[in-house]
């Protein structure tokens, strides 16, 4: 069973990285960005809440989130394993997520943090063109993760669980860390 969770700042790759991992494992690909910003994109009521977050590089507030991630991964395909991308973003996230594993007498398999240092990333970033991807927003997201994200990473690794992988290699090579990691 294949339950990953995958973490790492904005611009690490993890993205292309766990879409990868979601085909070549057969789990779905599970991006809290990727399913906000489809709800931005169709106006649904979500999309309306979130929006001028992500524009300015913040997080959504967790009650746009927490409701989301129990109902997903209680989805029919995502019973046998999953690849969580972007979600938890900050402590209570995290915690919310054990809870929710908890009732649902599951466990992570593995937490890996995608480690990229952050000159590298402000300048794939400003490559990206993504629409929030402008210098303000790209520092407002570093700091972001500084400050709410970073405190996960050693929420886990308390937790006796969490694996690094180097981000700052060909895309390839970082695919095979991946999976290194996984077959293990
Ligand atoms: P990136 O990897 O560049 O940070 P994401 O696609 O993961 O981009 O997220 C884009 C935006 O969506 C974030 O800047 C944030 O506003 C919002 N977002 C995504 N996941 C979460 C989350 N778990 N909690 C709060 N906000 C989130």
């Amino acid at each position: 069973m294949k339950r990953i969770i995958f973490l790492g700042p904005p611009g690490a790759g993890k993205g292309t990285q766990a879409k990868i991992i979601s085909e070549l494992y057969s789990i779905p690909h599970i991006s809290t960005g990727d399913i906000l910003r489809a709800a931005v994109q169709d106006q649904t009521s979500l999309g309306q809440k979130a929006q001028n977050f992500m524009d300015s590089g913040e997080l959504v507030p967790d009650e746009l989130i927490l409701d989301l991630i129990k109902e997903r991964l209680q989805e029919t395909d995502a019973l046998d394993g999953w690849i969580l991308d972007g979600f938890p973003r900050n402590v209570s996230q995290a915690e919310f997520l054990d809870k929710l594993l908890t009732e649902l007498s599951l466990t992570a398999d593995y937490v890996i943090n995608l480690e990229v240092p952050d000159e590298v990333l402000v300048e794939r970033l400003l490559e990206r063109k993504r629409k929030d991807d402008n210098e303000s927003t790209i520092r407002r997201r570093l700091e972001i993760y500084h400050q709410d994200t970073v405190p996960v990473i050693s929420y886990y690794t308390d937790s006796g669980l969490l694996k690094a992988v180097n981000g700052n290699l060909e895309m390839k090579e970082v695919t095979s860390s991946l999976q290194t990691v996984v077959n293990q």
